[in-house]
């Protein structure tokens, strides 16, 4: 039997996909030390690397140079965003719970603490975060800077709830700004691709600690998709991977529990069996693929975990792959999923990797993907690392195109400004304040200039 963690998360699927590729890219030859983003399909050999140990040293270190700067946080985005030959600026060590204001609730901290590192302290003064991604190896100020958000149709994305947050400007200012006295720039910060200068600090709204139990199972695809609608709103999560090439999909809820802890036994062998299950799929002619695969998703098991709400949100990937997701108005997301896969299936693309289908509460936030007065299906599709994942997205971008789709600022997609403008009404205040603040362009890289200029 094989479970829904050991077939997401196995290492066995990194030796077989990851490992070789991961450092293989077109990085020059140079004595400087390259940078590689989390797939290592992406690469650049920065100039240098500046880690300023205080925000004094970070202000100075700005106002003492000239050429171009790019903040970086964990490298977990699958777009360009980082790569650079000016300078790549780490705020790791401005990291930690700065302060908590018991009457609102409200927690800062470091820019550069890893989402990871936000539960336990929290939690020591009876607090939580409101919800949390799929992973949670991002730096805090990493995650918010592209929308990073988890599931659950009355949640919104980790940016949603940024009340404050302080940002040291191309030009090395200082700007403190805040939700209570609003503001464009607030605004334009709390999701802005590093392109506005550097965040130091973040305060976000937060919860009562809570403890949550996650359940997942096999579903078929059919089934899974006529309820889902009633499961997302009777769940606080609900979210389904469905499976390529098979009539199945895992289906995952989480919610509220007083259990105690359980978190499931991991087993030694679970690596090899994946590995094999994995090789053994992708070495079949995608026509006769469905019944192997029907086969071996229908004998997964169901899984618990239960925990605080902290570790039971995120998870681990050890598996590295690469990922286009795109942010389509909640009525068409069954037909966008169902659309794209039919399509692979069609054009019998060689992909295993299930996909993610799930839903997002609309927010006001200026550039959010789900910002807006609706809701949003997030739809995420995956390729290995080291696989050719181009002809796949290639072929599912234009469908998420025809159903209204915003990509995902951290992952793959090839859009413009021109396409951009017309699917956030504040996309050019946001480019009228980036001007404004960098007007040297002391922030941009090609894909930055792309998406502004
Ligand atoms: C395995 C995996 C799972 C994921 N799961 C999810 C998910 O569930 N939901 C989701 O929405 N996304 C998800 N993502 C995408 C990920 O959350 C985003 O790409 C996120 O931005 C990565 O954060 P990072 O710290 O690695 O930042 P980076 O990728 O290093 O940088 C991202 C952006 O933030 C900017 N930035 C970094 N630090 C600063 C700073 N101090 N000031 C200003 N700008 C800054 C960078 O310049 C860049 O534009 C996942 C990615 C991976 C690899």
């Amino acid at each position: 039997m094989i479970s829904r963690r050991k077939f997401l998360t196995g290492s066995a699927m990194a030796a077989l996909f990851g490992s070789s590729r991961a450092f293989s890219s077109n990085a020059k030859s140079t004595n400087a030390t390259p940078w590689y983003n989390w797939s290592g399909e992406l690469s650049c050999v920065p100039a240098g690397r500046v880690v300023p140990k205080n925000e004094a040293a970070l202000v100075n270190y700005i106002q003492s140079t000239t050429g171009a700067l790019r903040p970086v946080g964990s490298g977990h985005s699958f777009s360009p965003l980082v790569p650079t030959d000016g300078h790549i600026i780490v705020i790791d060590q401005l990291r930690g719970l700065l302060g908590y204001d018991e009457k609102s609730g409200d927690a800062t901290f470091g820019a550069g603490t890893m989402l990871a590192d936000l539960g336990a302290p929290l939690n020591e003064v009876g607090r939580a975060m409101i919800n949390m991604p799929d992973i949670d190896r991002q730096t805090f100020a990493g995650a918010i800077s592209t929308a990073t958000h988890g599931t659950g149709i009355s949640l919104g994305g980790l940016s949603d709830y940024v009340r404050a947050l302080r940002l040291i400007t191309p030009t090395g200012k200082i700007l403190d700004l805040d939700a209570a006295s609003g503001g464009d720039v607030f605004e334009a910060a709390r999701v802005s691709l590093g392109a506005l200068g550097v965040i130091s600090q973040i305060t976000t709204k937060t919860r009562s600690a809570y403890r949550l139990k996650a359940v997942t199972t096999v579903k078929t695809l059919e089934d899974a998709l006529d309820t889902f609608d009633a499961d997302a709103a009777s769940n606080r999560h609900h979210e389904l991977f469905p499976f390529l090439y098979s009539d199945y999909t895992m289906s995952l809820s989480i919610n509220e529990t007083d259990e105690p802890d359980f978190i499931p036994p991991v087993d030694p062998g679970a690596d090899q069996q994946f590995r094999d299950i994995v090789d053994l799929w992708m070495s079949t002619p995608a026509m006769l693929r469905k019944p192997m695969v029907d086969s071996v998703v229908g004998m997964m098991e169901p899984e618990t975990k239960v925990g605080p709400s902290y570790r039971v949100l995120s998870n681990l990937r050890h598996n590295r792959f690469n990922e286009m997701e795109y942010a389509v108005p909640l009525r068409n997301g069954n037909a966008c999923l169902r659309e794209i896969l039919n399509t692979v299936m069609a054009q019998k693309i060689d992909v295993v990797f299930p996909l993610e289908y799930r839903y997002v509460q609309g927010d006001e936030t200026w550039l959010g993907m789900h910002s807006g007065h609706e809701d949003f299906a997030a739809i995420s599709i995956h390729q290995q690392a080291g696989y050719d994942y181009k002809t796949y997205f290639d072929i599912a971008e234009p469908i998420f195109w025809k159903y209204g789709g915003r990509p995902h600022w951290g992952k793959v997609h090839s859009l413009g400004r021109e396409q951009l403008t017309t699917l956030y009404p504040k996309f050019e205040d946001f480019r009228k304040i980036r001007a404004e603040l960098d007007p040297h362009g002391r922030m941009l890289n090609a894909h930055l200039k792309k998406l502004f200029l």
